[in-house]
């Protein structure tokens, strides 16, 4: 810029000695004194004009040094990184935060290849990025890789436009957006687990709608038939049968007919998704009471103790609310010490956002590498041959659990007990 100035200035001086030479060899044609005086006044006025315009000059100069200033200040100080390549990708000059991002002194980075920088995978695209900026002559960008060496890269987002000057050259800033990249990385990460979630919900949901059609046509016949066989029984032979015999009768209805409702509920939970009953207050000490009554024969047999604490109502749908504290019940029954007394507690308690109900057990515990198996469909820890079931109730269990917009999980200590804390959300959407 300054040279520039000063060559116009000495143009314009130049100009102004050609003049005063022009006029010089005049004046050796002066005849007259009075043509000498004009000679003299017309000089006078040439280096009054000359030393103004010289005045003018010298504040433009001025003016734009200050400017050249500023914007070197603004270049070297801007919070974004600067450099100017040339198309050989040589690094001719940069700011400030540009060579503290490559870790370096300016001094030794100019005259440097820009590619030194560039991790080695992204060299091939930094360098077809450098061409095409060249060739397009139109903003350019990309991100890689960007900084002193392995360890020290940060992602970096490059934009480039070519300059047209005498000699052209390629303006280049660099972001970092390592923070950004970070950012995006574990929204990808969280969209796929939440994919993956979303598939293996799918996969269950048609695991138990399957299960619900095996109920619904193979099950249910039968269990008719034995309700009515039953009825029957007791309809034709009541005189014949003691007190005890009608008394077993009676609980075998009774259980026939609450394995139906369950049987009923399940398939209507699975093909709606969500409960069509209305929510209501459900008094826990009540459902417990029913619980025990289904249970009466293994609860007897096995002298169990069920006890229930903590808050006695929650908001919720009963049907499914009983279903889960039953099966948890159950298998509390069912996978206890063979020579041990059950003791079953049920602890209910009031969280911000949701209710959390705890079922804990003295039974044969879970080792916890099955912690979270145990939920998934079919699986089982126990042969048949021991203990008799399906490997269903856990995961039926968990499904109606995350209908209600709850948690399962479990805590246990192998051959000490086991505790299944559910939770259900207080506002079911
Ligand atoms: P099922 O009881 O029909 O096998 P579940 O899905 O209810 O199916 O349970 C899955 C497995 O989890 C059971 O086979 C059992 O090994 C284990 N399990 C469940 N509840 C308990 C418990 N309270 N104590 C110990 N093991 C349990």
């Amino acid at each position: 810029m300054g040279h520039a100035t000063d060559s116009k200035f000495d143009i314009l001086r130049k100009k102004a000695e050609e003049i005063i030479k022009g006029k010089t060899e005049k004046l050796d044609l002066v005849q007259t004194e009075s043509e000498l005086l004009r000679a003299v006044h017309t000089l006078e006025v040439f280096q009054i004009e000359l030393e103004l315009q010289n005045e003018e000059l010298k504040l433009s100069l001025e003016r734009s040094e200050n400017i050249s200033q500023k914007y070197t200040s603004l270049y070297d100080f801007a919070p974004i990184a600067y450099f100017t390549l040339s198309e050989e990708g040589v690094i001719l000059n940069l700011n400030l935060i540009a060579a503290k991002m490559l870790g370096k002194e300016r001094s030794f980075l100019k005259g440097k290849a820009f590619e030194k920088f560039t991790p080695q995978s992204d060299l091939s695209t930094f360098n077809d990025f450098l061409a095409k900026s060249f060739d397009s002559k139109k903003k350019e960008e990309i991100e890689i890789g960007v900084g002193r060496g392995i360890g020290y890269f940060i992602c970096a987002k490059l934009t480039a436009i070519v300059e047209n000057g005498h000699e052209e050259c390629c303006l280049l800033t660099i972001q970092d957006i390592t923070e950004r990249k970070a950012y995006e990385q574990s929204m990808q990460e969280l969209n796929r687990n939440l994919e993956i979630h979303a598939k293996e919900l799918a996969l269950s949901n048609s695991e138990l709608e399957r299960f619900a059609y095996v109920a619904s046509h193979d099950l249910q016949e039968p269990l008719r038939m034995v309700s009515s066989f039953l009825s029957l029984l007791e309809r034709k032979y009541k005189n014949q049968l003691d007190e005890k015999a009608l008394q077993y009768i009676d609980f075998a209805v009774k259980g026939a007919l609450q394995m139906r409702n369950i049987i009923l509920d399940l398939l209507e939970y699975s093909r709606v998704g969500k409960q069509n009953t209305q929510m209501e207050w459900v008094n826990l000490p009540l459902i417990l009471e029913e619980i025990k009554q289904l249970q009466r024969k293994m609860i007897k047999e096995k002298r169990a103790e069920i006890t229930i604490e903590g808050i006695v109502s929650i908001w919720v749908y009963r049907s499914p609310i009983l279903q889960i504290i039953q099966n948890l019940i159950g298998n509390a029954l069912k996978y206890s010490k063979p020579d041990v007394a059950p003791k079953i507690s049920i602890l209910a308690i009031d969280l911000p956002t949701c209710w959390q109900i705890s079922v804990s057990d003295n039974g044969l515990g879970i080792k916890e590498e099955y912690f979270e198996k145990i939920f998934i469909l079919f699986m089982r820890l126990h042969r048949k041959e021991e203990y008799e079931g399906t490997g269903i109730g856990l995961a039926i269990v968990k499904k109606i659990v995350e209908g209600l917009g709850g948690k399962i999980w479990v805590d246990s200590e192998y051959q000490k007990g086991s505790i299944f804390h559910f939770t259900i959300a207080k506002s079911i959407t």
